[in-house]
């Protein structure tokens, strides 16, 4: 499921625009907004993609932490969880110890 940041309404993750209000989920689901700020913010250092126990192999596959440039996009590509694609974000932040 992509969640439209606009309106909250959920989009299946075959959909490229939000079924409510059109908007476009590559840039404005929550998952890529919350993106594009991980990736704005100096103190994180890396993005981990978080699978959920429940996901697909291939959502499994993808688990791991990844550089900022080379980050996936979500919903993962190729998703076969029936629900929808359940991954999500996390940070890594760069500790200081001052
Ligand atoms: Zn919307
Ligand atoms: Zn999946």
């Amino acid at each position: 499921m992509q969640t439209c940041s606009k309106c909250n309404y959920q989009s299946p993750d075959s959909e490229s625009n939000c079924l409510n209000c059109g908007a476009d989920l590559s840039e404005y689901s929550k998952h890529a907004v919350q993106l594009q700020e991980l990736k704005a913010n100096p103190r994180v250092t890396a993005i981990r993609i978080s699978v959920a126990k429940t996901a697909c192999l291939t959502c499994r596959d993808m688990e791991g932490v990844y550089s900022k440039e080379n980050v996936p996009t979500l919903p993962i590509e190729g998703c076969s969880n029936s629900y929808g694609c359940v991954c999500s974000y996390a940070p890594i932040l760069d500790e200081v110890y001052p």
